[in-house]
Protein backbone atom coordinates (compact mmCIF):
# COMPACT_ATOMS: atom_id res chain seq x y z
CA UNK A 1 0.00 0.00 0.00
CA UNK A 2 1.19 3.41 -0.94
CA UNK A 3 2.30 6.03 1.69
CA UNK A 4 -1.04 8.03 1.29
CA UNK A 5 -3.12 5.22 1.66
CA UNK A 6 -1.84 4.25 5.36
CA UNK A 7 -2.04 8.27 6.50
CA UNK A 8 -5.72 7.75 5.31
CA UNK A 9 -6.04 4.37 6.66
CA UNK A 10 -4.35 5.51 10.12
CA UNK A 11 -6.84 9.04 10.18
CA UNK A 12 -9.53 6.60 9.95
CA UNK A 13 -9.00 4.16 12.53
CA UNK A 14 -8.14 6.81 15.49
CA UNK A 15 -11.43 8.76 14.98
CA UNK A 16 -13.05 5.51 15.15
CA UNK A 17 -11.41 4.93 18.21
CA UNK A 18 -12.76 7.75 19.41
CA UNK A 19 -15.60 7.38 22.39
CA UNK A 20 -15.97 9.60 25.50
CA UNK A 21 -16.14 12.52 23.89
CA UNK A 22 -13.03 12.21 21.89
CA UNK A 23 -14.02 12.96 18.49
CA UNK A 24 -15.78 16.58 19.39
CA UNK A 25 -14.84 19.73 18.50
CA UNK A 26 -13.43 22.11 21.11
CA UNK A 27 -16.21 24.39 20.10
CA UNK A 28 -18.82 21.57 20.58
CA UNK A 29 -21.01 23.24 23.24
CA UNK A 30 -21.61 26.12 21.25
CA UNK A 31 -22.27 24.54 18.13
CA UNK A 32 -25.30 22.95 20.02
CA UNK A 33 -26.27 26.08 22.39
CA UNK A 34 -30.03 26.22 23.19
CA UNK A 35 -31.66 29.10 22.06
CA UNK A 36 -33.49 31.26 24.45
CA UNK A 37 -37.05 30.07 25.31
CA UNK A 38 -38.54 32.87 23.55
CA UNK A 39 -37.15 31.97 19.83
CA UNK A 40 -38.86 28.59 20.23
CA UNK A 41 -42.51 29.80 20.91
CA UNK A 42 -43.23 29.42 17.20
CA UNK A 43 -42.22 25.96 16.81
CA UNK A 44 -44.16 25.26 20.08
CA UNK A 45 -47.50 26.64 18.70
CA UNK A 46 -47.24 24.49 15.38
CA UNK A 47 -45.31 21.63 16.44
CA UNK A 48 -48.38 18.13 16.51
CA UNK A 49 -49.45 17.35 20.05
CA UNK A 50 -48.68 13.66 19.70
CA UNK A 51 -47.76 11.97 22.38
CA UNK A 52 -46.61 8.76 20.95
CA UNK A 53 -44.38 10.58 18.51
CA UNK A 54 -43.31 13.27 21.24
CA UNK A 55 -42.97 10.93 23.87
CA UNK A 56 -42.49 7.89 22.59
CA UNK A 57 -40.70 7.30 19.29
CA UNK A 58 -38.73 10.85 19.38
CA UNK A 59 -35.83 9.29 21.55
CA UNK A 60 -35.02 13.13 23.36
CA UNK A 61 -38.66 13.28 23.54
CA UNK A 62 -38.70 10.00 25.45
CA UNK A 63 -36.24 11.10 27.46
CA UNK A 64 -37.36 14.26 28.66
CA UNK A 65 -40.73 12.71 29.76
CA UNK A 66 -39.04 9.99 31.61
CA UNK A 67 -37.81 13.05 33.17
CA UNK A 68 -41.14 14.97 33.63
CA UNK A 69 -42.72 11.95 34.97
CA UNK A 70 -39.56 11.01 37.81
CA UNK A 71 -40.68 14.69 39.02
CA UNK A 72 -44.15 13.79 39.93
CA UNK A 73 -44.64 11.39 42.80
CA UNK A 74 -47.35 9.65 41.28
CA UNK A 75 -45.90 8.73 37.46
CA UNK A 76 -42.55 7.93 39.02
CA UNK A 77 -42.15 4.83 38.57
CA UNK A 78 -43.99 4.64 35.00
CA UNK A 79 -41.43 4.60 33.18
CA UNK A 80 -39.38 2.19 34.43
CA UNK A 81 -42.27 -0.34 34.41
CA UNK A 82 -43.31 0.13 30.47
CA UNK A 83 -38.84 -0.11 29.71
CA UNK A 84 -38.81 -3.36 31.99
CA UNK A 85 -42.01 -4.67 30.05
CA UNK A 86 -40.16 -3.92 26.77
CA UNK A 87 -37.29 -6.37 28.20
CA UNK A 88 -39.58 -8.93 29.28
CA UNK A 89 -40.46 -9.47 25.89
CA UNK A 90 -37.12 -9.78 24.23
CA UNK A 91 -35.53 -12.17 27.51
CA UNK A 92 -34.57 -15.92 26.53
CA UNK A 93 -37.15 -18.43 26.90
CA UNK A 94 -35.62 -19.91 30.35
CA UNK A 95 -35.09 -16.37 32.07
CA UNK A 96 -38.57 -14.61 30.98
CA UNK A 97 -40.73 -16.38 33.50
CA UNK A 98 -38.20 -15.06 36.77
CA UNK A 99 -38.02 -11.61 34.47
CA UNK A 100 -41.81 -11.12 34.51
CA UNK A 101 -42.25 -12.33 38.01
CA UNK A 102 -39.73 -9.35 39.53
CA UNK A 103 -41.46 -7.30 37.01
CA UNK A 104 -45.05 -7.87 39.19
CA UNK A 105 -43.37 -8.18 42.47
CA UNK A 106 -41.95 -4.77 41.91
CA UNK A 107 -44.39 -2.53 40.14
CA UNK A 108 -47.51 -4.06 39.88
CA UNK A 109 -48.09 -5.34 43.71
CA UNK A 110 -49.94 -2.76 46.01
CA UNK A 111 -47.10 -3.84 48.84
CA UNK A 112 -44.17 -2.55 46.78
CA UNK A 113 -42.74 0.95 47.00
CA UNK A 114 -42.41 1.27 43.30
CA UNK A 115 -46.37 0.17 42.98
CA UNK A 116 -47.92 2.22 39.81
CA UNK A 117 -50.94 2.57 40.55
CA UNK A 118 -52.87 3.29 37.98
CA UNK A 119 -52.39 -0.45 36.44
CA UNK A 120 -51.77 -2.12 39.39
CA UNK A 121 -54.88 -4.49 38.98
CA UNK A 122 -53.19 -6.21 35.99
CA UNK A 123 -50.64 -7.68 38.69
CA UNK A 124 -53.27 -10.78 39.21
CA UNK A 125 -54.10 -11.69 36.05
CA UNK A 126 -51.02 -11.21 34.47
CA UNK A 127 -48.92 -13.64 37.64
CA UNK A 128 -51.81 -16.15 36.69
CA UNK A 129 -50.90 -15.89 32.81
CA UNK A 130 -47.25 -15.74 33.96
CA UNK A 131 -47.90 -19.32 35.99
CA UNK A 132 -49.63 -20.89 32.86
CA UNK A 133 -47.72 -19.47 29.71
CA UNK A 134 -45.23 -17.46 29.87
CA UNK A 135 -45.50 -16.20 26.16
CA UNK A 136 -44.27 -12.98 25.07
CA UNK A 137 -47.75 -10.96 25.33
CA UNK A 138 -48.69 -11.13 29.07
CA UNK A 139 -47.81 -7.36 29.80
CA UNK A 140 -49.40 -5.97 26.26
CA UNK A 141 -52.57 -5.02 27.88
CA UNK A 142 -50.68 -3.45 30.87
CA UNK A 143 -48.66 -1.36 28.46
CA UNK A 144 -50.81 -0.55 26.28
CA UNK A 145 -53.28 0.81 29.10
CA UNK A 146 -50.22 2.49 30.82
CA UNK A 147 -49.70 5.08 27.37
CA UNK A 148 -53.09 5.52 27.22
CA UNK A 149 -53.36 6.90 30.72
CA UNK A 150 -49.97 8.92 30.16
CA UNK A 151 -51.33 10.24 27.06
CA UNK A 152 -53.88 11.85 28.75
CA UNK A 153 -53.64 13.93 31.87
CA UNK A 154 -50.53 13.61 32.32
CA UNK A 155 -49.16 13.96 28.41
CA UNK A 156 -51.13 17.72 29.10
CA UNK A 157 -48.89 18.49 32.20
CA UNK A 158 -46.08 17.70 30.32
CA UNK A 159 -46.45 20.34 27.73
CA UNK A 160 -46.95 23.03 30.47
CA UNK A 161 -43.41 21.91 32.15
CA UNK A 162 -40.11 22.97 31.34
CA UNK A 163 -39.09 19.65 29.84
CA UNK A 164 -41.35 20.43 27.21
CA UNK A 165 -39.54 23.72 26.77
CA UNK A 166 -36.35 21.91 26.95
CA UNK A 167 -37.59 19.34 24.39
CA UNK A 168 -38.70 22.51 21.76
CA UNK A 169 -34.79 23.86 22.64
CA UNK A 170 -33.35 20.73 21.75
CA UNK A 171 -35.39 20.27 18.39
CA UNK A 172 -34.29 24.04 17.04
CA UNK A 173 -31.04 22.80 17.74
CA UNK A 174 -32.02 19.89 15.51
CA UNK A 175 -33.26 22.21 13.12
CA UNK A 176 -30.20 24.00 12.53
CA UNK A 177 -28.84 24.44 8.63
CA UNK A 178 -26.62 21.70 8.09
CA UNK A 179 -23.28 22.30 5.96
CA UNK A 180 -19.90 20.58 5.11
CA UNK A 181 -18.78 22.33 7.96
CA UNK A 182 -21.22 20.08 10.16
CA UNK A 183 -18.64 16.94 9.65
CA UNK A 184 -15.05 16.27 9.16
CA UNK A 185 -14.31 14.14 6.35
CA UNK A 186 -11.66 11.31 6.11
CA UNK A 187 -10.65 8.82 3.76
CA UNK A 188 -12.85 7.53 0.81
CA UNK A 189 -14.48 4.10 1.59
CA UNK A 190 -16.31 3.59 -2.21
CA UNK A 191 -17.08 4.89 -5.61
CA UNK A 192 -21.32 4.78 -6.44
CA UNK A 193 -23.02 5.71 -10.18
CA UNK A 194 -23.58 9.35 -8.59
CA UNK A 195 -20.21 9.89 -6.81
CA UNK A 196 -18.21 8.78 -4.17
CA UNK A 197 -19.11 7.88 -0.56
CA UNK A 198 -16.76 9.61 2.38
CA UNK A 199 -16.00 8.59 5.27
CA UNK A 200 -17.09 11.49 7.95
CA UNK A 201 -17.16 12.75 11.81
CA UNK A 202 -19.93 15.04 13.01
CA UNK A 203 -17.77 17.65 14.72
CA UNK A 204 -20.30 18.65 17.42
CA UNK A 205 -20.45 15.10 18.70
CA UNK A 206 -18.07 12.88 17.17
CA UNK A 207 -19.99 10.27 15.85
CA UNK A 208 -18.45 9.07 12.79
CA UNK A 209 -20.80 8.48 9.36
CA UNK A 210 -20.92 7.47 5.71
CA UNK A 211 -21.35 10.43 3.18
CA UNK A 212 -22.48 9.51 0.04
CA UNK A 213 -22.03 11.99 -2.30
CA UNK A 214 -24.34 12.49 -5.63
CA UNK A 215 -22.36 15.10 -7.69
CA UNK A 216 -25.34 17.99 -9.39
CA UNK A 217 -23.68 17.59 -12.48
CA UNK A 218 -23.46 13.70 -12.84
CA UNK A 219 -27.17 13.50 -12.02
CA UNK A 220 -28.27 16.20 -14.69
CA UNK A 221 -26.52 14.25 -17.48
CA UNK A 222 -28.36 10.90 -16.48
CA UNK A 223 -31.49 12.06 -15.12
CA UNK A 224 -30.64 10.83 -11.90
CA UNK A 225 -33.09 13.77 -9.92
CA UNK A 226 -35.95 11.64 -9.22
CA UNK A 227 -33.98 8.60 -8.34
CA UNK A 228 -31.97 10.49 -5.67
CA UNK A 229 -34.64 12.03 -3.97
CA UNK A 230 -36.73 8.64 -4.04
CA UNK A 231 -33.55 6.91 -2.55
CA UNK A 232 -33.70 10.10 0.36
CA UNK A 233 -37.75 10.51 0.83
CA UNK A 234 -37.74 6.40 1.41
CA UNK A 235 -34.55 6.43 3.91
CA UNK A 236 -35.57 9.08 5.79
CA UNK A 237 -38.82 7.09 6.47
CA UNK A 238 -36.90 4.21 7.34
CA UNK A 239 -36.64 3.20 11.04
CA UNK A 240 -34.78 -0.43 11.37
CA UNK A 241 -31.63 -1.97 12.52
CA UNK A 242 -31.71 -3.91 9.44
CA UNK A 243 -31.11 -1.02 7.16
CA UNK A 244 -28.91 1.90 7.07
CA UNK A 245 -30.51 4.72 8.30
CA UNK A 246 -29.74 8.64 6.76
CA UNK A 247 -29.06 10.78 9.54
CA UNK A 248 -28.78 14.05 7.42
CA UNK A 249 -29.30 15.26 3.80
CA UNK A 250 -27.33 18.51 2.72
CA UNK A 251 -25.97 19.88 0.02
CA UNK A 252 -23.14 21.84 -1.33
CA UNK A 253 -22.36 23.87 -4.30
CA UNK A 254 -21.49 20.28 -6.58
CA UNK A 255 -23.45 17.72 -4.67
CA UNK A 256 -25.76 16.68 -2.52
CA UNK A 257 -25.26 14.48 0.18
CA UNK A 258 -26.58 11.30 2.05
CA UNK A 259 -25.02 10.85 5.78
CA UNK A 260 -25.74 7.35 6.27
CA UNK A 261 -24.50 4.83 9.09
CA UNK A 262 -21.04 3.42 8.71
CA UNK A 263 -20.65 -0.13 8.16
CA UNK A 264 -16.74 -0.20 9.05
CA UNK A 265 -16.83 -4.07 8.58
CA UNK A 266 -17.10 -4.40 4.83
CA UNK A 267 -20.09 -5.74 2.34
CA UNK A 268 -20.92 -9.64 1.78
CA UNK A 269 -19.27 -9.57 -1.55
CA UNK A 270 -16.15 -9.35 -0.07
CA UNK A 271 -15.88 -11.66 3.04
CA UNK A 272 -17.27 -14.11 0.47
CA UNK A 273 -14.49 -14.25 -2.19
CA UNK A 274 -11.75 -12.35 -0.56
CA UNK A 275 -11.13 -13.99 2.87
CA UNK A 276 -9.90 -17.68 2.65
CA UNK A 277 -11.97 -20.16 -0.43
CA UNK A 278 -14.60 -18.52 -1.38
CA UNK A 279 -18.21 -19.30 0.47
CA UNK A 280 -19.11 -18.62 3.86
CA UNK A 281 -19.41 -21.00 7.25
CA UNK A 282 -23.07 -22.29 7.87
CA UNK A 283 -23.80 -19.55 11.24
CA UNK A 284 -23.21 -16.77 9.29
CA UNK A 285 -25.04 -18.00 6.44
CA UNK A 286 -27.74 -18.25 8.29
CA UNK A 287 -27.35 -15.39 10.34
CA UNK A 288 -26.79 -13.21 7.74
CA UNK A 289 -29.70 -14.62 6.36
CA UNK A 290 -31.88 -13.69 9.31
CA UNK A 291 -31.11 -10.61 9.46
CA UNK A 292 -31.63 -9.71 5.80
CA UNK A 293 -34.88 -11.22 6.68
CA UNK A 294 -36.09 -9.08 9.01
CA UNK A 295 -34.69 -6.06 7.10
CA UNK A 296 -36.99 -7.10 4.26
CA UNK A 297 -39.73 -6.85 6.28
CA UNK A 298 -39.46 -3.82 7.13
CA UNK A 299 -39.25 -2.41 4.27
CA UNK A 300 -42.52 -4.54 2.83
CA UNK A 301 -44.20 -3.55 5.36
CA UNK A 302 -44.42 -0.19 4.52
CA UNK A 303 -44.76 -1.74 0.71
CA UNK A 304 -41.95 -0.91 -0.13
CA UNK A 305 -39.52 -3.25 -2.70
CA UNK A 306 -35.83 -3.37 -2.93
CA UNK A 307 -35.28 -4.66 -6.33
CA UNK A 308 -31.40 -5.10 -5.83
CA UNK A 309 -30.40 -7.76 -3.54
CA UNK A 310 -27.21 -9.06 -3.74
CA UNK A 311 -24.04 -9.82 -1.57
CA UNK A 312 -22.50 -5.69 -2.55
CA UNK A 313 -25.29 -4.02 -1.07
CA UNK A 314 -25.09 -5.85 2.46
CA UNK A 315 -22.68 -4.07 4.63
CA UNK A 316 -21.64 -4.93 8.19
CA UNK A 317 -21.16 -2.72 10.93
CA UNK A 318 -18.05 -3.03 13.74
CA UNK A 319 -19.82 -5.77 15.73
CA UNK A 320 -21.05 -8.06 12.93
CA UNK A 321 -24.60 -6.91 12.16
CA UNK A 322 -25.97 -6.39 8.73
CA UNK A 323 -27.75 -3.71 7.12
CA UNK A 324 -29.16 -3.52 3.71
CA UNK A 325 -27.73 -0.46 2.14
CA UNK A 326 -28.53 1.28 -1.65
CA UNK A 327 -32.16 1.57 -1.83
CA UNK A 328 -31.35 3.55 -4.89
CA UNK A 329 -33.61 0.93 -6.68
CA UNK A 330 -36.35 1.05 -3.85
CA UNK A 331 -39.70 1.79 -4.96
CA UNK A 332 -42.56 2.48 -2.70
CA UNK A 333 -45.90 0.24 -4.40
CA UNK A 334 -49.44 2.18 -3.85
CA UNK A 335 -52.03 0.51 -1.74
CA UNK A 336 -52.67 -2.91 -3.11
CA UNK A 337 -50.28 -1.92 -6.92
CA UNK A 338 -48.36 -3.66 -8.21
CA UNK A 339 -45.18 -2.56 -10.37
CA UNK A 340 -43.18 -3.36 -13.42
CA UNK A 341 -39.73 -2.81 -14.14
CA UNK A 342 -36.67 -4.39 -15.83
CA UNK A 343 -34.35 -3.09 -12.85
CA UNK A 344 -31.83 -4.42 -10.48
CA UNK A 345 -28.36 -6.07 -11.30
CA UNK A 346 -28.28 -8.93 -14.28
CA UNK A 347 -27.68 -12.46 -12.63
CA UNK A 348 -29.65 -11.57 -9.75
CA UNK A 349 -32.87 -10.29 -11.36
CA UNK A 350 -36.07 -12.10 -10.61
CA UNK A 351 -37.47 -14.18 -13.26
CA UNK A 352 -40.51 -12.14 -13.56
CA UNK A 353 -38.62 -8.71 -13.77
CA UNK A 354 -36.59 -10.24 -16.44
CA UNK A 355 -40.07 -10.89 -17.75
CA UNK A 356 -41.21 -7.76 -17.92
CA UNK A 357 -44.35 -8.63 -15.74
CA UNK A 358 -45.95 -6.55 -12.90
CA UNK A 359 -45.23 -7.33 -10.11
CA UNK A 360 -45.06 -6.67 -5.95
CA UNK A 361 -42.20 -7.78 -3.08
CA UNK A 362 -41.35 -11.53 -5.14
CA UNK A 363 -38.13 -9.99 -6.74
CA UNK A 364 -36.95 -9.66 -2.58
CA UNK A 365 -38.21 -13.08 -1.99
CA UNK A 366 -35.54 -14.73 -5.09
CA UNK A 367 -33.31 -12.29 -4.54
CA UNK A 368 -33.09 -13.75 -0.48
CA UNK A 369 -32.86 -17.19 -2.36
CA UNK A 370 -29.79 -16.00 -4.43
CA UNK A 371 -27.83 -14.39 -1.47
CA UNK A 372 -28.09 -17.46 0.60
CA UNK A 373 -27.35 -19.68 -2.42
CA UNK A 374 -24.12 -17.50 -3.03
CA UNK A 375 -23.12 -17.00 1.06
CA UNK A 376 -23.40 -21.15 0.45
CA UNK A 377 -21.91 -21.85 -2.14
CA UNK A 378 -19.23 -19.18 -2.96
CA UNK A 379 -20.83 -18.67 -6.38
CA UNK A 380 -23.63 -17.42 -7.63
CA UNK A 381 -26.78 -19.56 -8.43
CA UNK A 382 -26.69 -19.28 -12.37
CA UNK A 383 -23.24 -18.06 -13.32
CA UNK A 384 -19.51 -20.10 -12.65
CA UNK A 385 -16.96 -17.84 -10.94
CA UNK A 386 -15.00 -15.89 -13.86
CA UNK A 387 -17.21 -16.93 -16.34
CA UNK A 388 -18.56 -14.75 -19.11
CA UNK A 389 -21.94 -13.99 -20.28
CA UNK A 390 -24.24 -12.27 -22.62
CA UNK A 391 -26.98 -10.59 -20.97
CA UNK A 392 -29.29 -13.06 -23.37
CA UNK A 393 -27.67 -16.52 -21.60
CA UNK A 394 -27.37 -15.10 -18.12
CA UNK A 395 -31.45 -14.28 -18.60
CA UNK A 396 -32.18 -17.67 -20.35
CA UNK A 397 -30.53 -19.46 -17.52
CA UNK A 398 -32.62 -17.43 -14.82
CA UNK A 399 -35.51 -18.07 -16.80
CA UNK A 400 -35.76 -21.86 -17.72
CA UNK A 401 -32.21 -23.56 -15.59
CA UNK A 402 -32.29 -25.76 -12.48
CA UNK A 403 -29.93 -24.58 -10.53
CA UNK A 404 -27.46 -27.15 -9.09
CA UNK A 405 -27.23 -28.08 -5.46
CA UNK A 406 -23.44 -29.45 -4.08
CA UNK A 407 -22.91 -31.04 -0.85
CA UNK A 408 -21.81 -27.80 0.81
CA UNK A 409 -25.75 -27.34 1.13
CA UNK A 410 -27.26 -28.79 4.29
CA UNK A 411 -30.98 -30.29 3.33
CA UNK A 412 -32.41 -27.50 4.97
CA UNK A 413 -30.21 -25.24 2.84
CA UNK A 414 -31.18 -26.55 -0.46
CA UNK A 415 -34.89 -26.60 0.13
CA UNK A 416 -35.10 -23.08 1.84
CA UNK A 417 -32.86 -21.88 -1.57
CA UNK A 418 -35.01 -23.95 -3.98
CA UNK A 419 -38.67 -22.72 -2.64
CA UNK A 420 -37.37 -18.95 -2.83
CA UNK A 421 -35.68 -19.35 -5.97
CA UNK A 422 -39.45 -20.78 -7.38
CA UNK A 423 -39.06 -19.32 -10.83
CA UNK A 424 -42.97 -18.93 -10.23
CA UNK A 425 -43.73 -16.02 -7.77
CA UNK A 426 -47.17 -16.95 -6.65
CA UNK A 427 -45.88 -20.56 -5.74
CA UNK A 428 -42.04 -18.97 -4.47
CA UNK A 429 -41.57 -18.58 -0.20
CA UNK A 430 -42.22 -15.53 0.92
CA UNK A 431 -44.91 -14.98 -2.12
CA UNK A 432 -47.57 -17.50 -0.68
CA UNK A 433 -50.43 -16.21 2.03
CA UNK A 434 -48.41 -17.15 4.90
CA UNK A 435 -46.03 -14.38 3.33
CA UNK A 436 -42.28 -13.81 5.85
CA UNK A 437 -43.55 -15.97 8.42
CA UNK A 438 -43.40 -18.67 6.03
CA UNK A 439 -39.66 -18.18 5.24
CA UNK A 440 -39.02 -17.29 9.15
CA UNK A 441 -40.42 -20.63 10.02
CA UNK A 442 -38.77 -22.58 6.98
CA UNK A 443 -36.53 -25.59 9.06
CA UNK A 444 -33.47 -23.43 7.53
CA UNK A 445 -34.27 -21.51 10.80
CA UNK A 446 -35.40 -23.72 12.94
CA UNK A 447 -32.66 -22.29 15.79
CA UNK A 448 -32.80 -18.62 15.21
CA UNK A 449 -35.27 -16.54 17.70
CA UNK A 450 -36.26 -13.95 15.40
CA UNK A 451 -37.88 -11.75 18.59
CA UNK A 452 -34.26 -11.60 20.50
CA UNK A 453 -32.35 -10.89 16.71
CA UNK A 454 -35.11 -8.05 16.25
CA UNK A 455 -34.07 -6.79 19.39
CA UNK A 456 -30.42 -6.78 18.65
CA UNK A 457 -29.58 -9.11 21.57
CA UNK A 458 -27.58 -12.16 19.42
CA UNK A 459 -24.25 -12.03 19.27
CA UNK A 460 -23.19 -11.77 15.61
CA UNK A 461 -20.76 -15.12 14.96
CA UNK A 462 -18.28 -13.13 13.62
CA UNK A 463 -16.94 -9.43 14.62
CA UNK A 464 -14.97 -7.73 11.99
CA UNK A 465 -11.22 -6.91 13.40
CA UNK A 466 -11.44 -3.09 14.47
CA UNK A 467 -7.69 -2.45 13.25
CA UNK A 468 -9.00 -3.40 9.55
CA UNK A 469 -9.95 -1.40 7.19
CA UNK A 470 -12.53 -3.41 4.93
CA UNK A 471 -12.71 -1.61 1.81
CA UNK A 472 -10.39 -1.20 -1.26
CA UNK A 473 -7.08 0.91 -0.98
CA UNK A 474 -8.10 4.27 -2.06
CA UNK A 475 -5.64 4.72 -4.36
CA UNK A 476 -7.30 1.68 -6.24
CA UNK A 477 -10.70 3.37 -6.16
CA UNK A 478 -11.39 4.24 -9.44
CA UNK A 479 -10.48 8.42 -9.75
CA UNK A 480 -14.38 9.93 -10.66
CA UNK A 481 -14.82 11.53 -13.90
CA UNK A 482 -15.82 14.66 -14.12
CA UNK A 483 -18.93 16.07 -16.58
CA UNK A 484 -18.62 18.36 -18.59
CA UNK A 485 -21.19 20.83 -20.48
CA UNK A 486 -23.92 20.29 -18.15
CA UNK A 487 -24.94 24.19 -16.44
CA UNK A 488 -26.83 24.24 -13.02
CA UNK A 489 -29.86 26.13 -13.39
CA UNK A 490 -32.63 28.03 -10.98
CA UNK A 491 -35.13 25.35 -12.12
CA UNK A 492 -33.05 22.45 -10.37
CA UNK A 493 -32.99 24.36 -7.26
CA UNK A 494 -36.61 23.18 -6.43
CA UNK A 495 -35.21 20.04 -6.43
CA UNK A 496 -32.10 20.77 -4.28
CA UNK A 497 -34.51 22.00 -1.74
CA UNK A 498 -36.73 19.17 -1.53
CA UNK A 499 -33.80 17.21 -0.64
CA UNK A 500 -31.27 19.68 1.23
CA UNK A 501 -34.25 18.49 5.10
CA UNK A 502 -31.01 18.55 7.28
CA UNK A 503 -30.93 16.80 10.24
CA UNK A 504 -33.84 13.43 10.48
CA UNK A 505 -35.45 13.65 13.90
CA UNK A 506 -35.00 9.70 15.32
CA UNK A 507 -30.88 9.54 14.25
CA UNK A 508 -29.94 12.41 15.06
CA UNK A 509 -31.03 12.48 18.54
CA UNK A 510 -30.09 9.30 18.77
CA UNK A 511 -26.71 10.26 18.43
CA UNK A 512 -27.26 13.18 20.66
CA UNK A 513 -27.95 10.86 23.37
CA UNK A 514 -25.37 8.21 22.45
CA UNK A 515 -22.34 10.34 22.15
CA UNK A 516 -23.26 11.46 25.73
CA UNK A 517 -24.00 15.02 24.44
CA UNK A 518 -27.48 14.44 25.63
CA UNK A 519 -26.34 14.11 29.30
CA UNK A 520 -23.79 16.78 29.28
CA UNK A 521 -25.80 19.04 28.11
CA UNK A 522 -29.34 18.72 29.08
CA UNK A 523 -28.39 20.21 33.18
CA UNK A 524 -31.36 22.38 34.71
CA UNK A 525 -30.97 25.42 37.26
CA UNK A 526 -31.40 24.73 40.85
CA UNK A 527 -35.27 23.88 42.44
CA UNK A 528 -35.59 23.07 38.33
CA UNK A 529 -38.30 25.85 37.79
CA UNK A 530 -37.09 27.08 34.40
CA UNK A 531 -34.21 25.84 31.81
CA UNK A 532 -31.61 28.85 32.76
CA UNK A 533 -30.02 29.96 29.58
CA UNK A 534 -27.23 27.89 29.38
CA UNK A 535 -24.17 30.27 27.85
CA UNK A 536 -20.68 28.71 27.57
P1 LIG B 1 -24.59 3.53 -5.62
O1 LIG B 1 -26.04 3.65 -5.34
O2 LIG B 1 -24.13 4.66 -6.46
O3 LIG B 1 -24.22 2.17 -6.12
P2 LIG B 1 -23.77 2.80 -2.97
O4 LIG B 1 -24.79 3.23 -1.99
O5 LIG B 1 -23.82 1.36 -3.37
O6 LIG B 1 -23.83 3.74 -4.25
O7 LIG B 1 -22.34 3.16 -2.41
C1 LIG B 1 -21.17 2.94 -3.17
C2 LIG B 1 -20.08 2.26 -2.34
O8 LIG B 1 -19.75 3.03 -1.19
C3 LIG B 1 -20.47 0.91 -1.76
O9 LIG B 1 -20.22 -0.13 -2.66
C4 LIG B 1 -19.61 0.82 -0.51
O10 LIG B 1 -18.29 0.40 -0.83
C5 LIG B 1 -19.53 2.23 -0.02
N1 LIG B 1 -20.57 2.50 0.97
C6 LIG B 1 -21.84 2.86 0.71
N2 LIG B 1 -22.56 3.04 1.83
C7 LIG B 1 -21.72 2.81 2.85
C8 LIG B 1 -21.86 2.84 4.29
N3 LIG B 1 -23.03 3.16 4.86
N4 LIG B 1 -20.78 2.55 5.04
C9 LIG B 1 -19.61 2.21 4.46
N5 LIG B 1 -19.41 2.17 3.13
C10 LIG B 1 -20.44 2.46 2.31
MG1 LIG C 1 -24.35 0.22 -5.09
MG1 LIG D 1 -27.74 2.80 -5.88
Amino acid sequence: MEIDGMVANSALLRAREGGGGKGRSRKWKKMLRFPHISQCMELGNTIARDYSSLCVKQPIGRQLFCLFCQSKPELRHCNSLLDKMGEYEVQSDEDRKSFGMQIINRFLSRQSSECVQVVESYGKRCRESLEVWHGRDIFIDCTDDLHEYLSGDPFLQYLQSMYFERFLQWKMVERQPVTKHTFRQYRMLGKGGFGEVWACQVRASGKMYACKKLEKTHMKKRRGEAMALNEKQILEKLNSRFVVSLAYAYETKQSLCLVLSIMNGGDLRFHIYNIGPPGLEPARVQFYAAEVCCGLHHLHQRNIVYRDLKPENILLDDNGHIRISDLGLAVKLSEGNLVRGRVGTLGYMAPEVIGHEYYGISPDWWGLGCLVYEMTAGRSPFKRQGEQLTEKEMERRIQETEEKYRKTFSSETEDFCRSLLTKDPRQRLGCRRCGVEGVKSHPFFSTVNFRRLEAGVIEPPFKPNPRAVYCKDVQDIDEFSTVKGVILERTDDDFYTKFNTGCVAIPWQTEMIEMGCFKELNVFGPQGSRPPDLDW
